[in-house]
């Protein structure tokens, strides 16, 4: 395992969180969708899923930050979708391709991601 100094990796997570936001923006300023207060994005190296959502704000695994855009663009929508509808039923894919028409193309890239990485996460 290749080891990182602390001050690269906290470099790594800004620039990281910094592409997050400017999809997350991309997404809300493409579609018709409305959510309450201001989304925020947090990247987070301690985390056992991809990531999560608490109120608005939405926690990204920094091992996400290689996956190429598409898979990033629907992880997001996937996770403000979670606003709305806590369960993965017909609603709540209908959401998802409200707010990212193309979630599709992510979700089949990140899917093939995960069935030949090791982590799965
Ligand atoms: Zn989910």
């Amino acid at each position: 395992m290749k080891k990182k100094n602390k001050k690269s990796n906290s470099k790594d997570i800004r620039a990281f969180s910094e592409k997050l936001k400017r999809i997350l923006e991309d997404l809300q300023h493409k579609r018709d969708f409305e959510i309450r207060g201001q989304l925020r994005i947090g990247v987070v190296t301690n985390l056992d899923a991809l990531a999560i959502i608490k109120g608005n704000r939405i926690y990204v695994n920094f091992n996400a930050r290689r996956y190429p855009r598409p898979v990033l663009q629907y992880i997001l929508s996937h996770e403000i979708a979670h606003i709305i509808s806590k369960h993965h039923r017909r609603k709540f894919w209908e959401i998802v391709a409200r707010i990212n028409p193309d979630y599709q193309d992510g979700r089949e890239k990140l899917l093939s991601i995960q069935a030949t990485s090791s982590k799965n996460l």
